[in-house]
């Protein structure tokens, strides 16, 4: 294989397994702590805001990507959104078949300029189309732990 071989499927990818005997520890930084924090203790969204580009981020950033201003106003944003785009996993990062198909999604959050990739769920995939509005899901307060995953899913509304 060359390096300019494209390879079609996962599968076909030399792949090496085994453990790394290393740790490491990323930080979501100053606004993912806030946005998964609030997300945990209150089952609320964040976002920031800048008034000059009038654009609203989220997940919220702390500098403006247009302009480049440092962003201090923050804002809750809806829980709702809708579906920009989608696609149903069948394998995992091992090409191994899970045991049930996932609905991975885009989300654009309402109200915002932004979104993120997230489940959806309590639909069938037949039932999905880009566009439809959903609503988070969020785990039990007690099953939160401050990441994205204490959004269980997003489902229809
Ligand atoms: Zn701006």
């Amino acid at each position: 294989m060359s390096l300019l071989h494209r390879i079609e499927h996962a599968g076909d990818a030399l792949a090496w397994h085994g453990d790394m005997p290393t740790l490491g520890r990323y930080t979501a930084g100053i606004a993912g702590e806030k946005f998964f924090r609030e997300i945990m203790e209150n089952g609320k969204f964040l976002g920031t805001i800048c008034p000059s580009c009038d654009l609203v981020y989220t997940p919220p950033r702390l500098y403006c990507e247009q302009c480049f201003a440092q962003l201090e106003e923050w804002v809750e944003v809806p829980t709702t959104g809708i579906v920009e785009t989608f696609t149903i996993v069948h394998l995992d990062m091992d090409g191994n078949r899970l045991p049930e198909p996932r609905v991975m999604a885009f989300v654009h959050i309402d109200d915002t300029d932004g979104g993120f990739v997230h489940f959806l769920g309590d639909v069938e995939p037949e039932e999905i189309c880009i566009g439809m509005p959903v609503e988070a899901v969020f785990k039990e307060p007690g099953e939160r732990q401050g990441s994205i995953l204490d959004i269980a899913h997003f489902r229809p509304r």
